[in-house]
C-alpha cells in the first residue's frame, strides 16, 4: 500500500447529520477521502439526495478540503429491505418493540454496511473508515455500540488480511456536542451547511422548516435532532 494510500479515508456518507459530521472530520485529518451512501430502499430516501449538496458545500467552504474530497459511491442494498421488516422500508408507525428496541431498528445494517465498506475500501486501497455510529445518545441499536465496532474490526482485518481502522468520531458525544464538533471544525458556515442540507427525519420530509433543519419534528429522529440542537444553540 502507498503512503498516500494509507492516508486515505472511506466515510459511510448517509447525508445525515452525523455522517456529514463525520465527513467534515475526516476532511480535516485525511489527504484523500471518498464516500459512500447506501440505497436499501429506505423511507427516508431524500437522505441520499443531500449527499451531493453537502458535498459540494464543503468542497465550497474550505480550498483545502476540496482537494482532499474524492470519488462518491453508492451501493444498492435492496436484499437488506427485502429481509427487513422495520419502520424505515415500510408504512408503517414507529414504535418500540418488546426487546426494547424501536422499530427502526434494521437488524445487522451496520455490520453489513461497514462489511461493504471493508470491501470497497480493499479494492481502493484505501485505510481508514469513518462511521457516524454513537453509544450516547443512541437508539438501543446494538449494532452501534464501541464493542461491536471494535470486534467487526477485528473480524474484517482477519478475513480480509488488511490493516483497516475503523474510526467512530461521534462514539460518545451526544447530538449537541456533534453540532459543536462541527462548529469547531468549519464554523458557523459548516453548521449552517450541516443544519440546512443533512436529514434526519424517518419519514423523509421536508417541506417544513425549523430552526435546526428540515424534518417533520415528531419522528424520534426528528426529536433527538430538535433537542441537541437546541442544547448546543443554548451553550453558544
Ligand atoms: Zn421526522
Amino acid at each position: 500500500m502507498t503512503a498516500a494510500a494509507a492516508d486515505s479515508a472511506l466515510v459511510l456518507f448517509s447525508g445525515g447529520q452525523d455522517s456529514a459530521t463525520c465527513l467534515a472530520w475526516a476532511l480535516d485529518r485525511f489527504a484523500h477521502v471518498e464516500t459512500l451512501g447506501f440505497d436499501y430502499g429506505q423511507r427516508h430516501a431524500v437522505e441520499l439526495s443531500c449527499r451531493d449538496t453537502l458535498r459540494r458545500g464543503m468542497a465550497s467552504l474550505n480550498p483545502e478540503w476540496a482537494g482532499r474530497l474524492g470519488e462518491d459511491h453508492t451501493l444498492a442494498v435492496p436484499t437488506l429491505g427485502a429481509i427487513s421488516q422495520t419502520a424505515l422500508t415500510r408504512e408503517v408507525e414507529i414504535t418500540m418493540g418488546e426487546e426494547g428496541l424501536p422499530n427502526t431498528f434494521v437488524p445487522g445494517r451496520n455490520l453489513l454496511f461497514l462489511t461493504f465498506a471493508a470491501a470497497l475500501a480493499y479494492r481502493r486501497g484505501i485505510r481508514h473508515l469513518v462511521t457516524g455510529v454513537c453509544e450516547t445518545d443512541y437508539s438501543g441499536y446494538p449494532d452501534c455500540r464501541d464493542d461491536t465496532i471494535k470486534a467487526l474490526q477485528v473480524a474484517l482485518n482477519l478475513g480480509m488480511e488488511r490493516r483497516f481502522v475503523l474510526h467512530t468520531p461521534l462514539m460518545w458525544i451526544d447530538k449537541a456536542a456533534t453540532w459543536q464538533l462541527a462548529q469547531d471544525l468549519g464554523g458557523d458556515a459548516l453548521v449552517a451547511l450541516i443544519r440546512d442540507e443533512s436529514h434526519s427525519c424517518y419519514l423523509g420530509l421536508r417541506d417544513t422548516r425549523h430552526d435546526w433543519g428540515y424534518g417533520c419534528g415528531r419522528c424520534p429522529a426528528c426529536d433527538l435532532r430538535a433537542k441537541g440542537f437546541a442544547h448546543y444553540a443554548a451553550g453558544r
